[in-house]
């Protein structure tokens, strides 16, 4: 899906007449071209002469409240900028391409950070810092993972007699194991059989175990939770089951048969998932991990179609094996995680702070980029800021990017800075913190209680039409949804701002994109991205930070009641609808 929608704007940029609009757009047509032409060519999803500003209030186009906010002049040369030189999918081809999964902890991830960092600074963000948010014990660096089918066949000759059989490839699989789960040493080649039901069965194939790879039942969970349950289930089991029998409190023979086929010598155990994805999660207990006592147990969660090969050639009685290699790689820490932080300071207020944000840290399943959880949000960050500073922006309050990190395992980044503020007695400087966590989709609204309607309608009045959807033609608009109360809860890092009182933000994210398709899975990649999204979204993300850091009052902030504003586990997987969370 998507993938021929992606161009990246450095080739773009290079070309500037109107051919090259046409070669972009795959249209036939190629207009005379001169280079000397100063003509303004939009890039696609950016309108070229949007009408007068408005606002848009519960879905309703209305006139701009009458508030002060940033210069007019300031405000229009990011909207320039945001539209004709928009670098939001650089950013994302780097981190995606040159640099790859993030996940907490990982070599990757450090390398991500300290390259934000430094782009931070070539754009004269200053402050720029790795804010430490913990150690955790080990790194997990995932490293190339495949895994093959075999058949094994006979071939039947016209007298009758059959000739040695003969092993063919039937298919490559798409995998993944839990991070910090035990990858295999090499690939590792054996035949395939089902789970055996009971002990009688259990005894009847004790023998052939060694070496071979245990096909499991259908977990009876469904979806990304159910597998990582499941697959965590079984890990701690059989982890558990080693504790015991290393400390003698149980007899290998007195195990259940799945903690019991781990003294067998099997080559791993491999899970199904319900479709085509597969997810990625961590091991249960993977903060306090000892190298030492690491399970060498290998588990793989594989695509539905492969499972169903699998099974369905064992079924048919056939000699099938896999080849699987994962090579997962541990490091003994502690290892130093941190969130990158970088500001724009307030001209007049320097002590009243909008924090824009989003986590920086991705899942690291084979083939995974950590492209829209969350690189799309991070290279909306940078590029917002890059924009900002290239406008020559001053604002009246500081901007603060920060890119969290271990939001995946819980929001551990935002929560521990969070803390961090409470301690240093700094939390009251936090106007609000935004989190764009949404995938590709572009910013299409924020949930505001009454008494900041009017500010966040006028600061993010002046994004509206001025981009549309290439699909629909639509203008690609920031809708203020009146809400009694902003939630406390929520899956990504707004929540931990919310509970602590202070506003935070998730930007629902409105679009194409079917969030769910690559989200914690192997299609995760740079092409799902949606650049015209990604280039609202970071042009959204700097004037409205620049009008709240510039508007007359502080953004109010009245947190009330329990409620949600966004749960990670419910990805909503329908067309155009707002995602949250994670
Ligand atoms: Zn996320």
């Amino acid at each position: 899906m998507n993938h021929n929608r992606f161009r990246s704007p450095a080739s773009r940029r290079m070309m500037s007449c109107a051919c090259s609009l046409a070669l972009l757009a795959g249209t036939a047509f190629l207009p005379a071209c001169s280079s000397t032409t100063k003509t303004k060519v939009a890039p696609p999803g950016v309108t070229l002469a949007p009408q007068a500003a408005y606002a848009v209030v519960d879905g309703k186009e209305v006139a701009v409240p009458v508030i002060a906010m940033g210069s007019p002049k300031t405000v229009k040369k990011i909207l320039e900028l945001g539209k004709y030189d928009n670098q939001v999918m650089d950013h994302l081809t780097h981190l995606t391409t040159k640099i790859g999964p993030r996940l907490t902890g990982s070599t990757r991830n450090e390398q991500a950070r300290q390259w934000a960092a430094e782009q931070f600074k070539s754009w004269g963000l200053v402050n720029v810092q790795q804010n430490v948010w913990g150690e955790i014990p080990t790194r997990f660096d995932r490293g190339p993972t495949h895994g093959t089918i075999f058949l094994k066949t006979e071939r039947r000759n016209e007298d009758g007699t059959t000739s040695d059989p003969q092993e063919n490839e039937l298919r490559k699989m798409e995998l993944t194991t839990l991070s910090w789960s035990a990858g295999t040493s090499g690939p590792v080649k054996g035949p395939v059989y089902k789970m055996p039901k009971d002990d009688a069965a259990y005894a009847a194939m004790k023998d052939k175990l060694k070496g071979a790879w245990i096909l499991m039942d259908r977990p009876s969970r469904e979806g990304m939770r159910g597998l990582r349950w499941q697959l965590g289930d079984d890990y701690r089991r059989r982890a558990d089951a080693r504790t015991r029998v290393a400390d003698g409190s149980r007899k290998i023979e007195e195990l259940p048969v799945l903690e019991r086929m781990a003294y067998d010598g099997v080559a791993g155990y491999i899970t199904a998932s319900r479709d085509e994805r597969v997810w990625t999660g961590a091991i249960p207990g993977w903060r306090d991990l000892d190298l030492s006592k690491l399970p060498t147990d290998v588990h793989v969660q594989v695509r539905m179609s492969d499972y169903d090969c699998l099974n369905s050639r064992i079924a048919d009685g056939d000699n099938v094996t896999v080849e699987i290699s994962a090579e997962n790689n541990f490091v003994a820490g502690p290892i130093k995680c941190a969130n990158v932080i970088a500001e724009i300071p307030g001209t007049k207020y320097p002590n009243e702070v909008i924090i824009m944000s989003g986590h920086i840290d991705s899942w690291d399943g084979p083939g995974s980029q950590g492209s829209t959880d969350n690189g799309t949000g991070t290279s909306v960050m940078m590029e917002s800021a890059r924009l900002l500073m290239a406008a020559g922006a001053k604002p009246e309050r500081t901007i603060r990017f920060i890119l969290w990190d271990g939001e995946e395992q819980g929001l551990l980044g935002s929560a521990a800075y969070v803390k961090q503020l409470q301690e240093a007695g700094t939390l009251e400087t936090i106007v609000a913190c935004f989190v764009d966590d949404g995938g590709t989709n572009y910013q299409g609204g924020i949930p505001a209680i009454a008494t900041q309607r009017d500010l966040l309608a006028a600061a993010t009045a002046p994004v509206n039409g001025q981009f549309y959807d290439t699909a629909d033609n639509k203008p690609l608009n920031v809708n203020i949804e009146v809400v009694e109360t902003l939630g406390t809860g929520g899956g990504s890092d707004h929540a931990s701002f919310n509970r602590a009182g202070v506003p935070g933000f998730y930007w629902k994210e409105i679009g194409r994109a079917d969030y769910g398709y690559g989200w914690h899975t192997q299609y995760d990649t740079l092409a799902l991205a949606i650049p015209e999204y990604l280039m609202q979204s970071a042009t959204c993300s700097a004037v409205t930070a620049y009008n709240l850091a510039c508007a007359p009052e502080r953004l109010p902030r009245e947190i009330k009641k329990e409620g949600e504003q966004g749960s990670e586990e419910r990805p909503r997987r329908n067309r155009g609808q707002q995602n949250s969370g994670s």
